[in-house]
């Protein structure tokens, strides 16, 4: 969301502008790249269950779609801006071409507060959105998916009124449906479990044994956990683990410098990811600001919550312990900052590749519903784990050989794709 003077948009650009400046972009691929293609801001009128009416403010960006139809998720939120939206979508576009899958960027959302909805609310923007949409979404033009607050539930409403709108079965039309209803195995944990597999390149890269490494995480939602999972099993330590508290109304890092143990803290966590904090003192953990996860003695920090969390004013307290920042959220890290990161030589992940293993794998849902054959999760997985090996070497290795920043480097891979099929289309 956008907050004060943070906007997500201005820092998508930013980050745009110098890697066409890299790469020595003309006049018309930059103008081109650096605004959505189309946007698409309608109202969904619903019938509230009190008789009223009340009308939504819904949104769709599609940023680019040379490389293929636009993929994105859906968010609900009271807080939305169309900024929000539009530096995603771009983010989206990157992402799919860092990973090299036919695929570009977009974004949709709507202004709604669903814990203070009823179900059927719910489903009625859910229908609403995809009515005034419709027209220009669709299997082989724009596949949305769940972002924050929407989940299985809110694609299966949204397909079908897509499909009774159109009159007939368009599975490959929204995916993180799910499993039975045409959604992938193995979607769930693949973002988490992406990030572990791109750390573990890393850390190979870097010569340094995973079984030796402790992390610290901002979030325990389901990005978080998956990651906390895979990391734990592949030897690695995680010392703290930072969450939102609705109760208080503020964020808690809890700490066990043992290791924490993530059955013992899932068996103590709410569905909306937060942690019953007594339980959590009663089992020994040590209770610390919500941002001190930031400041830990660890050699890997893991921010999978929320975006601009390493700022100017943050990026000070990292420890001098850190090694590795793997970005899980998008956009945790702001321009600014990764000055600092850089200067200080933290090899950075970024989101764009790190966390890209969650598209991925709804571009295998998307595949796997056109085929209408579904593969196992050892399948998908292993999959997932070379695809996510392949992109990390590709940008580790432009990082190497040009001297640049991770940032840079997977900018310079995605947008050089994107800005290739934009030539060989003729529109620049
Ligand atoms: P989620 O809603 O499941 O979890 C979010 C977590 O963040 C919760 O545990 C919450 O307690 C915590 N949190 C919120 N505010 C906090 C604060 N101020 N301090 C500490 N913790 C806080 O969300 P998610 O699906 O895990 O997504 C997390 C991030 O990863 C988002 O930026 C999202 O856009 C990005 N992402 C998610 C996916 C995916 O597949 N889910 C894919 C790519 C990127």
């Amino acid at each position: 969301m956008e907050n004060g003077s943070y906007n997500p948009f201005l820092v998508a650009q930013s980050q745009f502008d110098k890697v066409a400046d890299k790469l020595n972009l003309d006049d018309s691929l930059r103008q081109i790249l650096r605004e959505p293609m189309r946007e698409y801001h309608f109202t969904i009128p619903v019938k509230m269950d009190d008789g009223t009416t009340r009308v939504f403010k819904g949104y769709r960006v599609q940023h680019n779609d040379a490389r293929g139809p636009a993929k994105g998720g859906i968010r609900f939120h009271p807080q939305e801006t169309v900024d929000t939206v539009r530096a995603l979508a771009m983010w989206m576009t990157w992402k799919c071409a860092v990973v090299d899958i036919p695929l570009g960027g977009g974004k949709g959302g709507v202004i709604c507060d669903p814990p203070n909805l009823s179900e059927r609310e719910q489903e009625q923007i859910c229908r609403g959105w995809v009515r005034q949409i419709a027209r220009n979404i669709g299997p082989v033009n724009d596949v949305p998916a769940p972002d924050i607050m929407t989940n299985g539930q809110h694609m299966v409403w949204m397909l079908d009124e897509f499909e009774t709108m159109h009159g007939g079965h368009y599975p490959g039309f929204i995916t993180g449906k799910p499993v039975g209803m045409g959604g992938s195995r193995g979607r769930t944990e693949a973002t988490g479990f992406g990030i572990s597999y791109v750390l573990r390149e890393a850390l190979r890269e870097l010569g340094i044994d995973i079984a030796k490494t402790s992390a610290s995480v901002q979030g325990f939602g389901n990005v978080a956990r998956y990651v906390v999972q895979s990391y734990i099993e592949l030897g690695g330590r995680i010392t703290a683990i930072s969450c939102w508290d609705r109760e208080d109304k503020t964020a808690y890092t809890f700490r066990k410098m043992s290791g924490i143990s993530l059955n013992e803290l899932q068996g103590i966590t709410d569905k909306f990811g937060t942690i019953d904090k007594v339980r959590a003192d009663e089992l020994g953990y040590e209770r610390l600001p919500g941002s001190a996860w930031l400041e830990q003695e660890v050699d890997i920090i893991i921010p999978a919550a929320l975006e601009n969390q390493i700022n100017g004013e943050t990026v000070h307290k990292i420890n001098k312990s850190v090694k590795v920042i793997a970005e899980g959220a998008n956009g945790p890290t702001t321009p600014e900052a990764d000055e600092v990161i850089k200067q200080r030589g933290i090899f950075l992940l970024p989101d764009f590749l790190t966390n890209a293993a969650g598209v991925t794998c709804s571009y295998f849902e998307q595949v796997q519903c056109n085929t209408n054959y579904f593969w196992d999760r050892e399948e998908v997985l292993q999959k997932l784990n070379a695809k996510m090996t392949e992109a990390f070497n590709a940008v580790s290795t432009l990082a190497r050989t040009e001297n640049v920043y991770m940032r840079d480097a997977a900018y310079m891979i995605a947008v050089k794709r994107v800005a290739e099929a934009v030539r060989q289309r003729g529109w620049a």
